[in-house]
Order: C-alpha cells, then sequence, then structure tokens
C-alpha cells in the first residue's frame, strides 16, 4: 500500500495538511488514530477559531473531517506504530497490521495532557482524577472540585465547571496566572472559584475513591488538607513524539526540529505540523496553518525529487 503524502494524526494539524495535499492532485492517506479529532475533541467551545463566534470543538473537527473526506483523502482509523525514515519510499506499519510506504510523511500527531507524577496520583485515575473538565465534569455537579494548574486550561476547567460543581477551587503553584488576560480576570471575579495560590497539591487521599487532597503553601511550607470529590489536573502537555526517536532530530523538550520556513525535519520529505513541533503558541488555528505549510512543502518536495 503506498501513498504520495501519508499523514499521520487527525487535529486540526493533520486535517488541514490532507486537505491541502489532496487538493494538489496527490494521493493522500490520513492515519486518524482510533480517537480521531485530537485535543479538540475534548474541548467543550472554541471561540478563537476565525470564522466561528462559537462551535463545540467536536462540531469544528467533524467539519474538518467532512472536508478531508470531500475532497478524497483516504481516512484509516489506524495508529502508527512504526516508521522507518532511512530510505525513500518511507516505511510506516500501523497497529492494523498495514504496511504503508509514502513519497513524502507529514508527522501531525499533537501532544498529550501531563499528569503531575506523584505516587498517589495512579490509584486516582478514574476515580476522582481526571484531565479532561469536558469529558468528566458532569459527574461532579453540585460537587466540590480543584483544578490544578494556572495556563489557560486550567482557568477553562475551572470556569467550565464552576457551572456544574458547588464550588471550584484553582491550585497554582504561583502567585500570578499564566492564562490569557480576559480568562483571567474571569476565573478572578467568579464567585465560585477560589484560589489557592503558591500552593502544591503532594498527594491524593481517599478510600475507592478521591474524597481529599494535599496541600503545601510553598511559601509558609504550612501543610492543609482540602476535601474535595475531583481533581483535574491541567498543567499542560507534551508531544507525541517517542515513535520517531531516532529517526529524526528531536529537541530535547522533545518537540520536533523543523525548518521553521518549509516545516521540514532533519529527514527531506519528512515533515512535522502542529502542537507536536509548537512550543510555545499551541492552538488551533497555527495547527492548521502549519498543517497547511507542510503540505505545500510536501508537494514542492515531491515535484523537484520525482
Ligand atoms: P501552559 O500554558 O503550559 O500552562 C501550564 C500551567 O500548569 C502553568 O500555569 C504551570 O505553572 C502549571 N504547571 C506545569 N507543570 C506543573 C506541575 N508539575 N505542577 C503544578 N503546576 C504545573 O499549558 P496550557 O494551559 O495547557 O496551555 C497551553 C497552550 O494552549 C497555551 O499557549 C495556551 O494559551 C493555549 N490555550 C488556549 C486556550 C484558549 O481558549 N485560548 C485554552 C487552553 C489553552 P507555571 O505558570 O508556574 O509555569
Amino acid at each position: 500500500m503506498h501513498a504520495r503524502v501519508l499523514i499521520i494524526g487527525s487535529g486540526p494539524a493533520g486535517y488541514t495538511a490532507s486537505i491541502y495535499a489532496a487538493r494538489a492532485g496527490l494521493e493522500t492517506v490520513l492515519l486518524m488514530g482510533h480517537m480521531a479529532g485530537g485535543q479538540l475533541m475534548l474541548t467543550h467551545e472554541v471561540e478563537n477559531y476565525p470564522g466561528f463566534t462559537k462551535i463545540s470543538g467536536i462540531d469544528l473537527m467533524e467539519n474538518f473531517q467532512k472536508q478531508a473526506e470531500s475532497v478524497g483523502v483516504a481516512l484509516k482509523y489506524e495508529s502508527a506504530v512504526k516508521v522507518d525514515f532511512s530510505n525513500r519510499p518511507f516505511k510506516v506499519e500501523t497497529d492494523m497490521g498495514a504496511q504503508w510506504t509514502a513519497d513524502s510523511v507529514i508527522i501531525a500527531t499533537g501532544s498529550e495532557a501531563k499528569w503531575l507524577e506523584i505516587p498517589s496520583e495512579e490509584k486516582y485515575k478514574g476515580h476522582g482524577v481526571s484531565v479532561c473538565a469536558t469529558c468528566d465534569g458532569f459527574f461532579y455537579k453540585g460537587k466540590n472540585v480543584a483544578v490544578i494548574g494556572g495556563g489557560s486550561s486550567a482557568v477553562y476547567e475551572a470556569l467550565f465547571l464552576s457551572q456544574i460543581a458547588q464550588s471550584v477551587t484553582l491550585i497554582h503553584r504561583r502567585d500570578t496566572l499564566r492564562a490569557e488576560k480576559k480568562l483571567q480576570s474571569q476565573v478572578l471575579s467568579n464567585p465560585k472559584i477560589q484560589i489557592r495560590w503558591d500552593s502544591e497539591v503532594v498527594e491524593f487521599q481517599g478510600d475507592e475513591r478521591l474524597k481529599s487532597i494535599v496541600i503545601v503553601n510553598k511559601k509558609t511550607k504550612v501543610e492543609s488538607i482540602l476535601p474535595v470529590d475531583g481533581v483535574f489536573v491541567a498543567i499542560g502537555h507534551h508531544p507525541k513524539t517517542e515513535l520517531f526517536q531516532g529517526q529524526i532530530d528531536i529537541e530535547a523538550s522533545g518537540y520536533i526540529k523543523t525548518n521553521k520556513k518549509t516545516l521540514e525535519t532533519s529527514v527531506p520529505g519528512v515533515f512535522a505540523c502542529g502542537d507536536v513541533q509548537e512550543e510555545i503558541f499551541r492552538q488551533a488555528i497555527i495547527a492548521a496553518g502549519t498543517g497547511c505549510v507542510a503540505a505545500l512543502s510536501a508537494e514542492r518536495f515531491l515535484m523537484n525529487n520525482k
């Protein structure tokens, strides 16, 4: 099975790359994974994707998928499990046992949520500790929850949960938020949200389910216990690049190194777009834009390397 352009990942970056590649007349295959749509599938409402005043993340990604289908992209519910970029055509193996070859590959595998990685966290994952308020918030109707983090994701989660839960405690390790200013003012003026500044969660406690968390104030060193029914960890993401270790150059931070003009990786003919190579501004619109750049670069590469 051969593709002119094989794209791995189905967030805004992967879909956009696929739409541009297919519309350039290139036989394009998109490996979507088993949960197509990427991180936006976990986003309740999107208000900053130009062209849509307000749209749910799921609806936005369904639109991307329909558009990709309509221009002839071959969509595959498969995940890449092994790649070999040592020679062209490149080789990509999937978890469904498919062996693909491709003249050009575009990596759009995105990033995934980080966990605190403290010993008790594992025990309560799915039993009170979550990384997705949009997915799990409903279970905490009228209950007391906490959100950990100070970035836009944490503030978004806190605002979202304030519509469902009885109380929300936002726990941040510093005394200023990193989140966008507009979100900051919303969270600071929300009567249902209390903020614990300079604070770290050091332990999750409970029986079968989470019952409380142990918090340490980093300045005073005072330890306190906060009874909670649920905790949402929202401390950022890390890029999904394990599959490409040893095949292309990867930054120490885990993000794929690219030529910022063409998005070509250290291997000619292999490109990367979206959050997997974007360390600073991880936005859907940027992911989509870089998907376009990667596809146009791939097209140019194929034209020059017949
Ligand atoms: P982020 O901006 O990297 O923020 C992560 C937050 O978690 C920071 O406040 C950080 O603290 C804290 N943190 C990191 N590791 C921690 C640890 N081990 N323990 C405790 N706290 C920890 O990540 P993000 O909020 O997911 O946002 C990522 C990108 O997406 C950003 O560019 C953001 O603007 C964007 N975004 C935008 C929207 C929107 O609607 N426009 C929504 C969500 C995300 P420090 O501040 O001390 O580093």
